[in-house]
């Protein structure tokens, strides 16, 4: 079903903005809008939009927008309990979470619960919950669309064949970021201002350094697990440096698969829409032409170490990649507030990870444990440096 009424959580962000210039293209009407504390964005797109609630999870922030808006119809909520009800928001068929970060699986999981289809880019829900999510989100018959590009593409190429019985492997492919071919000993001091040149992509700042770690690719290659129900050593990372075929899939007659375009997230956001639609798009047509050349490499496993920490966790299960997954989100963001190195977050992830708990189930509770618990380590250790 093609969406009509959307809640878009996140709105403030580089995808929530993308997803808004989407819906005003595509005259979708827009229900529900939630952000963290960006009061001036959030303020322009509530006049803009007209939804029947919006939500600051930042509450003094909440109270200023409540004024701003006074003159509107739209409720302004507050904190988590706010953005979750912008999920549940009843006239909304679809949810675009676009939120960054663990911050936003309370929320997807509320959308579940109400049934409505997802549009997901926030992965870090799929690769701390993939088992709770995919899980609830069967029971309930409700639909998980990506908009992550490679999973936008996986999902295409995949479009068509009977089930995985014969699929090879996922090519996932990566640009490689702004540090493709430098070796550890060259990214010892690395700046923040060098880590968010990303080549390709103009994104918020959090995966723009996951693209400098790699760390992205390996949160990719657990979302794929859980979104395609494939094995772990079925994908394979691939650094193909022009953005331009945004992941490929192999069947066992060695038919390879891949989905091109340009690298515009508005592309796979519209997909996540309309699907099983395709209309006309407000962005670039690719000119195959122009390209001179397509390249790929196979990627520097020893300096981006993070791939693999994310493959340990996702082979590992249970609580390994909730783990991987804060630890990183908490050396991220310790990084760029200029508190720890570059080649710190990748270590730090890596030892972090390996003291999950073992488990082979968990609630969303555990989940939010296990957040508390990560980044609690990643600060001890952290200082001990
Ligand atoms: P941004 O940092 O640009 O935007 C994040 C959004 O989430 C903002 O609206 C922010 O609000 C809101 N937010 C932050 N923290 C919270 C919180 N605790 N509770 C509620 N809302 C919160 O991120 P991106 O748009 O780049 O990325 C969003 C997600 O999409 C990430 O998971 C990312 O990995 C994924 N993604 C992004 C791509 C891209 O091109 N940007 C490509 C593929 C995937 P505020 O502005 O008020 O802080
Ligand atoms: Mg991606």
């Amino acid at each position: 079903m093609t969406a009509k009424n959307l809640s878009i959580l996140g709105s403030t962000g580089s995808i929530g903005v993308q997803s808004l210039e989407t819906a005003r293209k595509c005259g979708y009407s827009v229900s529900a809008l939630s952000a963290y504390s960006n009061v001036d964005i959030i303020e322009k797109q509530i006049r803009e939009f007209h939804p029947k609630v919006a939500a600051l999870a930042d509450e003094n922030a909440a109270k200023d927008l409540k004024l701003r808006v006074a003159d509107t119809d739209t409720k302004v909520l507050s904190g988590l309990s706010g953005v979750c009800e912008c999920a549940a928001e009843p006239t909304a068929d679809t949810v675009i979470n676009a939120v960054v970060g663990i911050a936003g699986l309370r929320p997807t999981l509320t959308a579940i619960d109400c049934g409505k289809k997802i549009a997901l880019a926030n992965k870090e829900t799929l690769v701390a919950g993939g088992q709770l999510v995919t899980g609830t989100a069967r029971e309930k018959g409700v639909d998980i669309l990506p908009v992550d590009s490679e999973h936008s593409a996986i999902f295409q190429c995949l479009q068509g064949a009977p089930s995985n019985r014969a699929l090879k492997k996922i090519i996932l492919t990566a640009s490689g970021g702004p540090f493709f071919g430098k070796t550890r000993d060259e990214l010892k001091n690395v700046t923040v201002a060098d880590a968010l040149k990303h080549p390709n992509w103009s994104m918020g700042q959090k995966i723009t350094v996951d693209s400098a770690t790699m760390m992205n690719k390996g949160l990719e290659l657990i979302e794929a697990v859980w979104l395609f129900s494939v094995a772990p050593s079925k994908i394979e990372i691939l650094v193909h440096r022009e953005s331009i075929i945004h992941s490929m899939v192999e069947y066992d007659d060695n038919a390879v698969i891949a989905q091109l375009g340009l690298p515009d997230m508005k592309i796979p956001i519209q997909y996540a829409l309309t699907y099983p639609e395709r209309i006309e798009s407000l962005t670039g047509e690719l000119d195959l032409a122009k390209l001179t050349t397509l390249t790929f490499y196979k990627p520097d496993h020893d300096t981006f170490r993070c791939m693999d920490v994310c493959r340990d966790a996702i082979t590992r299960g249970g609580l390994y990649p909730a783990f991987a997954n804060s630890a990183n989100e908490q050396a991220n963001l310790m990084f760029r507030r200029g508190e720890i190195g570059f080649l710190d977050i990748g270590e730090l992830t890596e030892r972090v990870m390996n003291e999950a708990p073992k488990v082979q189930s968990y609630t969303a509770d555990d989940i939010d444990d296990a957040d508390r618990c990560a980044r609690e380590l990643v600060i001890k250790y952290a200082k001990k440096r």
